[in-house]
């Protein structure tokens, strides 16, 4: 007996053990891992230029024996080899360890069967016994996989008619509050099959009992029953079909099955044209990241199907980088099923397709903002990031297409506002965009710097993501109007006549403050009097291009070279700590050192930068502290 991989053993003793209510979805894992199977042998022949195989040939078989609690899915797809087997079914097909571990924290075994799409481990929710036997194309010889459960699993060879795999599952008995002869029941699996793989492309058979009339007693109706091999589903898929044959559930079911998300899409997008290029689009906007998705695990793009085979799982020519998010396919006429990868890049019709789906999904985002807020927030807790990434990738070439679609908390309405809203509210005579830089809305509300704007009414964007800094200094401006960090050098927010009074103050200060600023050695490049703190004593700011949080996000950056931002250190002249620092000047310049140092410490605390000697800080406190 061979033991399964950990994970996989865990994630196996989850379905076992499985509380699931939709447990019936494993037999749409299966049957599309069928469809798979024959739409991967399909497509090799046709690459192949192997003539031997007929689509028409290709099916699903299912079997169902009640008195065995048998129920058994054939398809004559690609099949497997005995590695094959071994690798595709020992383990967790496409794991992530780590999603795994998160998943398992949370507990919810429902986000584990949604993150996983479950495949084929689903079959472990209804069967305590699962056998394969399968025989690839090509190969003389058939192997057995068989597993009952954690304990682990057997290989051995086996007789096999033809090319293709078995499932065969033992379904488990009748618990008292599990009722599982469902899955033996013609009509309730027919009823599942209709549901969930209605559009499977290849037809799926079982033998249905019907009764008909017996010959010659119309006039008095006497039954018989008989078989019948039923094709149980219609074959058209779903993006084929019309949208107005088609309900919101429909869209669902197929997105869940097809894209392993146990959550509803928030957004479909159905399209199909005619005339220049023919094509199918059927794309979804989904209601969470997945725990990969903003790590380089993630595979985007688009299913690519050329006249209704599958020829690419992942066509990442289909999506620009910060639509990613969305999951679909496209199903296109024009396309040649032998195309290769490397033309496909260049293909116009593809090239034209992708465009028009930007176009799309653009439209439906907007109309997601402007007519169902709460909605495009929720998606903008999730997929935002991607769209300031956006912004500020390729020098900001997508500004026309993303300035309108990201949001910002703001300091005055107290949640996320577009740049469009904050601009039609700004004040008359007010020309910038102001924000505030920090961890959280929380940080940047306890920094000094933002009492003058609160003071003057005007309203901040807070940027508590990495990338919002950059993607701003990208955009440079919106709307004509600038954006401007509430920490930059001149605010310019002062009367002629404030301006006035602090030239004056700063000059007669200024053998002070260049004491202060020769004490603290370079590490900053100004000291001066702050035209923008009201009751707070200190705070930093930056002259040029470079603001602290910029540093601060740069140099977390792996392989950075280190940038620095020019410091400002700013001191409040009406609060009474520059008075102290008045008085110490000039007979005690050692002293002046001291407060200097504490100062800058204190605003770079504030500022949520690393300080360079924390002990030194500590202890010098400390000193202050025994001072009588
Ligand atoms: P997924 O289908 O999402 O990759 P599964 O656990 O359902 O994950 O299946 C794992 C792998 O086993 C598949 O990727 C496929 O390679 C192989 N497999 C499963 N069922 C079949 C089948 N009926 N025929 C051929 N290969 C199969």
């Amino acid at each position: 007996m061979k033991q399964f991989k950990a994970e996989s053993k865990r994630l196996l003793d989850l379905m076992i053990h499985s509380i699931y209510t939709h447990r019936e979805i494993f037999l749409r894992e299966l049957i599309s891992n069928a469809s798979d199977a024959m739409d991967k042998l399909y497509y090799r022949s046709l690459q192949d230029n192997d003539t031997g195989l007929n689509r028409e040939d290709f099916k699903i078989t299912i079997d169902l024996d009640k008195e065995a609690r048998i129920l058994t899915i054939e398809d004559n797809g690609c099949g497997m080899t005995k590695e094959e087997l071994e690798n595709n079914l020992g383990v967790i097909a496409k794991s992530g360890s780590l999603n795994f571990k998160q998943t398992q924290e949370q507990n919810d075994e429902i986000d584990i069967i949604g993150q996983f799409g479950v495949g084929f481990y689903s079959a472990f929710m209804v069967s305590d016994c699962v056998t394969v036997e399968s025989r690839a194309y090509g190969s003389d010889e058939a192997y057995r996989w068989q597993s009952k459960g954690v304990e682990g699993y057997t290989i051995e060879p086996c007789e096999k008619e033809g090319h293709g795999t078995t499932i065969i599952l033992h379904i488990k008995p009748n618990a008292e509050d599990d009722k599982y002869d469902e899955f033996l029941d013609d009509y309730r699996v027919q009823d599942i099959v209709k549901k969930y793989s209605d559009y499977i492309r290849y037809p799926i058979q079982m033998d249905l009992e019907k009764r008909r009339i017996k010959e010659g007693t119309h006039e008095k109706p006497e039954f018989e029953t008989y078989i019948e091999k039923t094709t149980l589903n219609s074959m058209v898929p779903i993006w084929r079909k019309n949208r107005s044959e088609l309900t919101q559930e429909d869209y669902n079911n197929f997105y869940q099955e097809k894209f392993h998300d146990y959550q509803d899409p928030i957004r479909v997008v159905h399209s199909s044209t005619e005339g220049s290029s023919t094509y199918h689009a059927l794309l979804f906007i989904p209601a969470k990241a997945s725990a990969d998705y903003y790590t380089r695990e993630y595979e985007p793009g688009l299913q690519l199907y050329a006249s209704g085979v599958m020829i690419m799982e992942k066509c990442k020519d289909l999506l620009p980088d910060y639509f990613s998010f969305v999951r679909g396919l496209v199903d296109s006429q024009d396309l040649s099923l032998n195309i290769s990868r490397e033309m496909l890049q260049h293909d116009r019709q593809l090239k034209l397709i992708a465009s028009r789906l930007e176009k799309k999904i653009k439209s439906e985002l907007t109309s997601m903002l402007e007519n169902d807020r709460e909605t495009y927030e929720k998606f903008f807790q999730e997929f935002g990031l991607q769209l300031k990434f956006g912004l500020y990738s390729d020098f900001g070439m997508h500004k026309e297409t993303l300035q309108d679609l990201v949001l910002f908390y703001s300091s005055t309405e107290k949640k996320l506002v577009t740049l469009q809203e904050y601009v039609s509210r700004m004040k008359d005579g007010q020309d910038c965009i102001y924000y505030a830089c920090g961890d959280s809305v929380a940080r940047i509300e306890m920094l000094p710097q933002t009492e003058l704007l609160i003071d003057k009414g005007m309203e901040m964007l807070y940027l508590t993501d990495d990338v919002d800094e950059f993607a701003l200094k990208v955009l440079m401006n919106y709307d004509g109007k600038e954006f401007k960090n509430i920490s930059s050098d001149n605010l310019g927010l002062e009367t002629e006549e404030e301006k006035k009074q602090a030239e004056q103050s700063a000059e007669e200060n200024k053998e002070l403050l260049d004491c202060l600023q020769e004490a603290l050695d370079g590490k900053v490049k100004h000291v001066v009097l702050s035209q923008r703190l009201k009751t707070h004593p200190v705070c930093l700011s930056s002259d040029g291009e470079i603001s602290l949080e910029m540093e601060k996000v740069l140099n977390a950056m792996p392989n950075s070279e280190m940038v620095k931002a020019q410091r400002v250190l700013e001191i409040n002249a009406n609060h009474p700590v520059f008075t102290a620092l008045q008085k110490l000047y000039p007979d005690q310049k050692e002293k002046l050192g001291t407060y200097a140092s504490l100062l800058y410490t204190q605003a770079l605390l504030i500022e949520g930068v690393a300080i360079e000697d924390p002990v030194g800080f500590s202890n010098q406190i400390c000193e202050l502290m025994i001072q009588e």
